[in-house]
């Protein structure tokens, strides 16, 4: 089933678990995190970068939509880092159920601002917004970008942020970066700046950049309160992996041969870290 991220999120924080939102950039990796969703009986949600919209372009998402519809396996369809309004736009107008509009790099109040011009859009029309303070880093190879040092949200702010705009999920910088860390850099995550978050706002939060950092920092996270966190490097490392190795060793041609063990590859990263994240067998807590 297509829900919205408000619901999801909401028994999400009330079991103590977490989401993890998987980039997909095509319908081998759509499949991967659907169909693993659906053995694991785990929620899942589709994120969608802009430029992952712009490459699948607006059709494909009918086939995500009706393939997310007819699973018992609550699906969100989420775009990731909305850069504008019109980005926000385009993805609502493709079946999405939810939007981040990203204003982080803005100044504080053209932030506020446009998340709130964003929610008065999407909110009448039942979608979900996601908004980020603070800045995640970049590692540099990653498509998301981000910049090169965290600037770390200031939990003051973010519940200032969360008060005026009334948004429904705020994306938090506490260290993270987007791509895989270089092996001379050792992400490290703030936790005391989260759990004084959790503290002064009530809505589900989100961790970016969630790739490469070690597991038990991740599970710290969630314990303190993180419901949703994006993977999409280290699944797409597997896949392509996979995809060099056995490119390397045949001459083969036919996407039917050839991408079926990727979408293996991807798949188990992405058990991987439902397992981390707590959300194993929990489709039934949506059925009640
Ligand atoms: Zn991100």
């Amino acid at each position: 089933m297509l829900v919205s991220m408000n619901y999801l999120l909401s028994v999400a924080q009330k079991n103590k678990f977490a989401i993890g939102a998987f980039n997909v950039a095509d319908s081998c990796f759509v499949r991967a995190v659907i169909e693993e969703a659906e053995a694991c009986q785990a929620p899942a949600i589709i994120s969608i970068h802009p430029t992952e919209l712009s490459f699948l372009t607006n059709e494909f998402f009918a086939y995500v939509v009706k393939r997310t519809s007819n699973s018992p396996v609550p699906f969100v369809i989420h775009l990731d880092h909305g850069g504008s309004f019109d980005d926000v736009m385009r993805a609502i107008s493709c079946g999405f159920t939810s939007v981040m509009i990203d204003g982080s790099l803005l100044p504080y109040e053209d932030n506020v601002a446009l998340t709130k011009k964003v929610i008065e859009a999407a909110h009448p029309l039942g979608i979900s917004v996601e908004a980020e303070l603070g800045t995640i880093g970049s590692t540099g190879t990653s498509v998301e970008g981000g910049v090169s040092k965290v600037i770390y949200t200031d939990p003051a702010e973010a519940e200032n942020f969360v008060t005026r705009t009334g948004v429904d999920t705020l994306a938090v910088a506490i260290g993270t970066a987007h791509g895989i860390y270089p092996k001379d850099m050792e992400p490290k995550l703030k936790l005391d700046i989260l759990a004084d978050i959790v503290n002064r706002v009530n809505i589900p939060l989100v961790l970016h950049g969630g790739s490469a950092n070690p597991d038990e920092e991740i599970v710290s996270a969630i314990e303190i309160g993180i419901q949703k966190v994006n993977i999409s490097s280290d699944m797409k490392a597997a896949y392509f992996d996979k995809c060099r190795e056995i490119l390397s060793e045949h001459e083969w041609w036919d996407p039917n041969v050839i991408y079926p063990d990727c979408i293996v590859a991807a798949k188990e990263v992405i058990r991987t870290k439902m397992k981390l994240f707590n959300s194993i067998d929990k489709v039934d807590l949506y059925h009640q």
